[in-house]
């Protein structure tokens, strides 16, 4: 569904991302693992072209992101155009993100009705269904100030699965939640992954995601020294740094 191929990507000479190279399968759940600055976030934001890349290619489900292939060379697509195509892929980021002066609702229901088409009423309904599967039916009027932070980011999540992607990208989605409030983001995203949605998670919850994930992905230095599943990566993994990493974590 998600296929990575040889891209690479450099900020003023400093390589970040070194030929990597990564397919995710519908409905796999993969987590993505690494050291500080290792370059996940810059990968994730590599899939839907919120960063260019300077060599190599992402498809979502066949279709190139970013980028139109003329020839034998990839162009960027102008803005609308990689807007059309983005919306195959829903983001939630580390610090929720959502529209202050919007109800949840509102922040859910936008951007079907802007990008889709979709009748302010229907938008409405959609919003009050996905508030729903993320258990805040109450909370469709409040206000993103009015809410604790792992309910933002349920709420954030369900805007994400508004537009209905074929995958959804998490950045830390729990780095900046109480810890009591971690819990109850984390379930929302295991329920996701049980109903057979394909996923690609940065995480530092290690156990998380030795829980859900069927693939694990570490990177370090903007290299992936290692993926397979969690019992390869956790229980053998190959790479001295992946050890090193993993003795420091768990
Ligand atoms: P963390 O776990 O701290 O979130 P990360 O693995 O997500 O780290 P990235 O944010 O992808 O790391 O950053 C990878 C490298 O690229 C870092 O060295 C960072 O300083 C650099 N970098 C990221 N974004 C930019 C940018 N916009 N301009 C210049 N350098 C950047
Ligand atoms: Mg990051």
């Amino acid at each position: 569904l998600v296929e990575i191929r040889g891209v690479s990507k450099s900020y003023s000479g400093h390589e970040v991302l070194h030929d990597v190279n990564l397919t995710v399968q519908p409905g796999e759940v993969v987590a993505i693992l690494g050291p500080s600055g290792s370059g996940k976030s810059t990968l994730l934001r590599t899939i839907n072209h919120l960063e260019s890349v300077d060599r190599g290619w992402v498809t979502v489900d066949g279709q190139l992101i970013g980028y139109e292939q003329r020839g034998d060379k990839l162009f960027e697509l102008k803005e609308k155009d990689i807007l059309k195509r983005r919306t195959q892929v829903g983001v939630v980021f580390q610090n929720f993100n959502l529209f202050p002066h919007l109800t949840a609702a509102e922040n859910i229901a936008k951007a079907p009705v802007a990008l889709k088409r979709v009748s302010k009423s229907d938008g409405h309904e959609l919003a009050l269904g996905l508030l729903a599967k993320v258990g805040l039916s109450d909370k469709a009027d409040a206000y993103p100030r009015q809410l604790s932070g792992g309910q933002q980011q349920r709420v954030a999540i369900a805007r994400a699965l508004a537009l209905t992607p074929k995958v959804l990208l998490f950045d830390e989605p729990t780095s900046a939640l109480d810890p009591e409030l971690v819990g109850e983001v984390l379930d929302v995203i295991r329920d996701l992954a049980k109903l057979g949605t394909t996923l690609i998670i940065v995480t530092h919850e290690i156990g998380f995601a030795r829980e859900v994930a069927d693939r694990i992905v570490f990177i370090d230095g903007g290299h992936v020294l290692e993926v397979g599943t969690p019992a390869q990566v956790f229980g053998s993994p190959t790479h001295a740094r992946t050890k090193e990493f993993l003795g420091k974590v768990l």
